[in-house]
C-alpha cells in the first residue's frame, strides 16, 4: 500500500498528466493547483514535490528523497498554512524570507495551501517574489475557488485542474486506505468525486447514526402530519445536519439508482429494502429531490433556522412524492 494518500488516483489524474509534461518541458516557477478538494491538492503538491526532488525522477516514494518530501522533513520543501486558515502578511514575509536564501540540494519548493484564502495584501507580497523568482524557487499554490485570486497572481501561474475523480477510482483509493467493501463504496456515492469528501464520509462515526435516520425519515414521511415529528428528531442535531442532508442525497441517490440499475446501488446490503423505499416514489419525484436538498443546504449557509430549513425540506419532498405520483 502507497503511502502517500489517494496516489493511484493523483498520478492517473490529467493534473498529473500535464505537470509530469511541464517536467520534461521545462518547470514552471508558480502554479496554481485548483480544486476544491483540499485533502487532494495536499497529496497532490507531495507528489509534485517528489517529483522534483526524486532520486529516480518518478517521485518513486521509495527513495530518500520522496520519502523526505513524503514526510514534511525534506530541508528543501517549505509549508505554508496547513490549517488552511486566513494568511497574514507577516506569515507570507516570514516565509519569503527564505526564498532568497540559497537551497541546499539545489532547488526548493514552497507549498501554500489554500492560497485563495490570503487577503489582497498578501497576495500583493507574493506577487512582488512570484515576478522575479529566484532560480531555484518553484511556488505550489493551492486553490480552492481560483476567483479570489489577484488577476496579477494568476497571470503569472502555470493552473492545473485537478478534475473530479470518478466514483470507482474514489472507491479504489477508500479501499486502499483500509474501509470495508461498503464504507468505501458509499464513501464514493457521496463524494461529488472529491477524495478528501469522501474520506470523510468514510472516517465519520456519526455516518451509520445518520443513514438510519434518513432511512427512518423517508419511510416515516407519508403525510404533512408526519412532518412535525420528523423534523424535530433531524434539526435537534444543528451541527450534524449538514452531514444528515450528505446521507440523504446519497440514500435518494440509491433509490433512483434501484429503479434503474441495482447493479449501481452503493449500499447493496440494504438492496432490498431501498428498493421497496424507492416503490413509493415515481422516478421524476426522485429526480427533484436532489435540487431541494441542495436549497436546504443553501439555507442553512444562509443562516436560516435549522428547524424551519428542515421542515421546508421534509414538505417540498411530500409534495414533489404527491405531484409526480406514477
Ligand atoms: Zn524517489
Amino acid at each position: 500500500m502507497s503511502e502517500l494518500m489517494f496516489e493511484n488516483a493523483l498520478r492517473a489524474s490529467r493534473a498529473y498528466a500535464l505537470f509530469e509534461s511541464d517536467m520534461r518541458r521545462g518547470q514552471g516557477h508558480t502554479y496554481m493547483i485548483v480544486s476544491p478538494d483540499d485533502d487532494a491538492v495536499e497529496s497532490f503538491f507531495k507528489l509534485a514535490g517528489a517529483r522534483i526532488f526524486c532520486e529516480n525522477g518518478n517521485a518513486c516514494f521509495a527513495c530518500s528523497e520522496c520519502r523526505r518530501v513524503l514526510h514534511k522533513t525534506h530541508a528543501d520543501v517549505f509549508e505554508l498554512n496547513a490549517e488552511r486558515t486566513n494568511l497574514k502578511v507577516a506569515q507570507i514575509s516570514a516565509l519569503l524570507s527564505s526564498v532568497y536564501v540559497r537551497s541546499l540540494s539545489g532547488k526548493k519548493v514552497y507549498f501554500i495551501q489554500r492560497a485563495d484564502l490570503m487577503n489582497d495584501q498578501s497576495q500583493n507580497k507574493l506577487l512582488k517574489t512570484i515576478e522575479e523568482p529566484p532560480e531555484d524557487v518553484t511556488f505550489f499554490l493551492g486553490v480552492a475557488n481560483e476567483r479570489s485570486m489577484l488577476e496579477t497572481v494568476r497571470s503569472r501561474s502555470r493552473k492545473i485542474y485537478i478534475e473530479a475523480f470518478d466514483a470507482d477510482v474514489i472507491k479504489r483509493e477508500m479501499l486502499a486506505l483500509g474501509f470495508d467493501e461498503e464504507r468505501s463504496a458509499i464513501a464514493a456515492a457521496g463524494s461529488e468525486g472529491m477524495l478528501g469528501k469522501a474520506l470523510k464520509i468514510a472516517k465519520s462515526e456519526d455516518y451509520a447514526r445518520l443513514y438510519a435516520l434518513a432511512l427512518d425519515v423517508l419511510t416515516k414521511l407519508n403525510r404533512s402530519s408526519d412532518v412535525a415529528t420528523l423534523d424535530l428528531a433531524i434539526a435537534g442535531d444543528k451541527d450534524k445536519l449538514e452531514d444528515f442532508l450528505d446521507v440523504l442525497s446519497i440514500i435518494v441517490r440509491d433509490m433512483i439508482l434501484s429503479k434503474r440499475d441495482p447493479e449501481l446501488v452503493a449500499s447493496k446490503h440494504i438492496a432490498g429494502k431501498l428498493s421497496e423505499l424507492a416503490d413509493g416514489f415515481s422516478e421524476r419525484a426522485l429526480g427533484e429531490i436532489p435540487m431541494l436538498i441542495n436549497e436546504a443546504r443553501k439555507k442553512l449557509k444562509l443562516n436560516v433556522n435549522a428547524l424551519a430549513t428542515v421542515d421546508s425540506l421534509l414538505f417540498s419532498i411530500l409534495e414533489v412524492k404527491f405531484k409526480w405520483q406514477k
